[in-house]
């Protein structure tokens, strides 16, 4: 389980770094665009004529492999899709090997979402709930993914390894969604136009053995990345301590980036999650009078990464004391949160290695 970094370090340009590195290789100079779609693959996109850059995901089997094994109820296991999601789409753009975290702590029915993305494709996520009160907000229609939520903050660390700094961006959750917090979060830490969409849904299929629910989600993100510096100005966040009547500086938004962004605003969840419509058809489909390039589409897979060996690390970290205490039936069990694996151990195979045995490794 990963505690929450409570380290909040200046905030650098983590994210638009990886978004400027994305793999240049264009590999489809002009064609029409893939009639079919492809499950569990991002595919980002770059709309010149506009300055705007951007990726699609959309995911099928993994997603589904993740919220099945969990089980939750539906409307958590939706805003979890949600996360992951979200999560795909910023990690992704990672250009080194790293992990990317995205945490959510608040004070709703739904206590905690973690959602762990390790480059280039692997994701797992889990979430935590109070299932009186999941269940009373589901009784109460009021199980929106900002009513779930909640007061809180959601944090999203950039991890590249033992030897390496952190980077952790928070951002309030004060009642919203998700896509309301990441377009805080690139309005505040780092200052660039963007919309993200995500959607989330079961879809039903009739088949031998009778109906089979599946989960699908899907998401676009959309960001104004102006080459020119003129073009790059914004208005200032906040007057801050200005005098009072003091004029706020207010610039009008790019022509630019206001098309692009209500073109994004048109996109509903279905074409999101539509396995009829492919990714690169959603992406002409909305800029196709500018012409629309895509770049090389990734994988992604549902993948944990616990094992005994990093288990057994663990609890021999833990006080001998702490292990006594977690015996049950003459054994210590430890079951992952992410993808529910159980690793089972005799006391003394997690015991302090004693200094002869230290020798002997
Ligand atoms: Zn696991």
């Amino acid at each position: 389980m990963i505690r929450p970094n409570e380290a909040r370090g200046p905030h650098n340009s983590g994210l638009i770094a990886y978004i400027d590195a994305m793999n240049p290789d264009i590999v489809i100079p002009v064609r029409e665009p893939a009639q079919t779609g492809c499950d569990d693959t991002i595919l980002p996109f770059e709309v010149s004529a506009l300055d705007l850059r951007g990726r699609i995901v959309r995911l099928g089997p993994a997603v589904d492999a993740i919220l099945t094994s969990h089980d939750y109820p539906l409307p958590v296991a939706k805003l979890l899709g949600e996360a992951i999601v979200l999560t795909v789409m910023l990690g992704s753009a990672l250009k080194f090997d790293g992990r990317f975290i995205l945490q959510t702590q608040s004070d709703g029915p739904v206590r905690m979402l973690v959602v762990d993305f390790v480059s280039p494709s692997k994701v797992r996520a889990c979430a935590r709930f109070d299932a009186e009160r999941v269940a009373a907000a589901i009784a109460a229609k009021a199980a929106a993914p900002g009513e779930l939520l909640g007061h809180g903050h959601l944090a999203m660390t950039i991890d590249q390894g033992p030897d390496m700094s952190r980077y952790q961006g928070l951002v309030p959750l004060e009642g919203g969604d998700l896509e309301q917090a990441a377009h805080e979060y690139f309005s505040r830490s780092e200052q660039i136009p963007t919309r993200v969409r995500l959607a989330v849904a079961e879809e039903f299929r009739g088949g031998e053995n009778g109906s089979r629910r599946r989960w699908r989600a899907g998401g676009i993100l959309l960001q104004f990345l102006p080459k020119s510096f003129e073009r790059a100005r914004q208005a200032d966040l906040d007057p801050g301590d200005a005098p009072p009547g003091a004029e706020p500086h207010v610039l009008p938004e790019d022509d630019a980036w206001v098309e692009g962004r209500s073109l994004v605003a048109t996109v509903g969840d279905v074409e999101l999650i539509d396995p009829e419509l492919s990714s690169e058809r959603l992406a002409y489909n909305l800029f196709h009078e500018h012409g629309v390039r895509v770049f090389r589409a990734a994988p992604i897979e549902a993948q944990c990464s616990c094992s005994r060996q990093n288990v057994e690390a663990m609890l021999r970290s833990f006080s001998q004391e702490d292990r006594d205490d977690m015996v049950e039936d003459g054994k210590i069990t430890v079951t992952c949160e992410f993808c529910s694996s159980s690793y089972e151990f005799a006391p003394e195979e997690v015991a302090a290695k004693t200094p002869s045995q230290r020798a002997d490794t």
